[in-house]
């Protein structure tokens, strides 16, 4: 079934065929059409499973097309709020949201702390209809009295259970006493644990539909994810040795910096690789050309920065590489998060270093699980990647 069965506008369906989705994902078919009647939710569904859509779409739908669609929002007011628990969840929810709302008259921003407080203000000087934020800034935001809530029509709650780990779950209550009472609430979580059920009976109806999604085919990524151990000096020849003697066909290649991602391409097409990058350095025409290239198959290796990757979306992607491992975990879960969707199988290829290592438990205590480690006999490796760690706690978990 396709996604014109749900209720969507043709704005948003054009938005949809845009991005490459073609049929709604598990969570989607089941929260779109309950979220569109107006009722509460509550939902079990992990990263990957498609989960923003699900709430954003119908969010979308209603403030354009709904009852209150030619609503002039007044200034320091929004209409959506989105709680996130972290600063990259935030920007990544929020970079979907513009791209499903291209064809609409809406605005979105992201808001969160660890920046300047006082351009977020401005943005929201005029209102902004949807607003993505974490708990802690937007607090900050309140009490200054550069946002007020008085219009605010949906609560979403996203990743319930990680806000409740990473201790938000007084800024979360500050928020909600601030809330007008007559709003839908939208609660996702990838577990249902009894503190996400307390917090639901705080800031959800009584009624809220439940919506559980069992991790089966239609909605969990299968993602192929490993790790190469390998010497600094080596990454762009064992990435050719992948690319060559593995046969890929496909990759989507993260490194951390622009003058990496040309020298990468050269060193790939010196050894008979043709590929592409795509960084802050280019212009925004000609990443366009290249990821249109990309998405078509006629580039086939695209190196990019993680910057210059954020909300880009291709439909079917068989591999991501990080050349250069994350220094987030959230950004690892995101890179991969791209490859796999919607049931297609993926795979996620780490390089780690020695001096990755840090990085590479943060990822791994994330996940809860270690990764597959491979080391190719071709490469040795002279400076060994010591064994993980699984509950590595990194120094800023805010
Ligand atoms: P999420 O669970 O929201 O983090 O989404 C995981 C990934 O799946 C995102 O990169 C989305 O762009 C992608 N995605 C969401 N819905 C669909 C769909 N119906 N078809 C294909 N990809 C999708």
């Amino acid at each position: 079934m396709g996604f014109s069965k749900l209720g969507l506008s043709p704005n948003l369906l054009k938005a949809l065929e845009d991005v490459g989705y073609k049929t709604p994902t598990a969570i989607q078919n089941k929260a779109i059409p309950a979220i569109l009647s107006g009722r509460d939710i509550i939902a079990a569904a992990q990263t990957g499973t498609g989960k923003t859509a699900s709430f954003a779409l119908p969010i979308l739908n209603q403030f354009s097309t709904g009852k209150n669609k030619d609503r002039t929002l007044r200034g320091k007011r929004i209409r959506a709020l989105i709680l996130t628990p972290t600063r990259e969840l935030a920007v990544q929810v929020e970079a979907s949201i513009s791209q499903y709302s291209k064809h609409l008259e809406l605005s979105s921003m992201a808001m969160y702390g660890g920046t300047e407080i006082e351009p977020q203000k401005q943005r929201l000087i005029w209102g902004v209809d949807i607003v993505v934020a974490t708990p802690g800034r937007l607090l900050d935001m309140a009490h200054q009295r550069a946002l007020h809530f008085d219009e605010l029509e949906v609560l979403v709650l996203d990743e319930a259970d990680r806000m409740l780990d990473m201790g938000f779950i007084d800024d979360i209550n500050k928020i909600i006493e601030r809330l007008p009472l007559q709003r839908q609430n939208l609660l996702f979580s990838a577990t249902i644990s009894n503190e996400v059920r307390s917090l639901a009976k705080r800031s959800i109806n009584d009624d809220a539909i439940e919506i559980s999604i069992k991790a089966d085919k239609s909605s969990k990524p299968k993602i192929d994810q490993w790790l190469v151990t390998v010497d600094k000096s080596n990454k762009s020849a064992l990435l050719s040795y992948l690319i060559k003697d593995q046969n890929w066909q496909q990759a989507l290649i993260f490194i951390e910096t622009k003058h990496g991602a040309a020298k990468l391409v050269s060193q790939l097409e010196k050894r008979g690789i043709q590929a592409e990058c795509i960084h802050s350095g280019r212009t925004q025409a000609i990443r366009e050309q290249i990821l249109n290239d990309f998405k078509s198959g006629k580039i086939h290796f695209l190196v990019s920065t993680g910057i210059a990757a954020r909300g880009i979306d291709i439909g079917e992607l068989t591999r991501v590489v990080n050349y250069d491992l994350p220094g987030q975990a959230d950004e690892y879960i995101h890179r991969i998060g791209r490859t796999g969707r919607a049931g297609a199988s993926g795979e996620a290829v780490s390089f780690v270093s020695k001096d990755n290592f840090r990085e590479l438990c943060a990822i791994e205590s994330r996940l809860n699980h270690l990764l597959e480690r491979k080391e190719f006999e071709e490469f040795p490796v002279k400076k060994a990647v010591p064994v993980s760690v699984l509950n590595f706690v990194p120094k800023h978990k805010r």
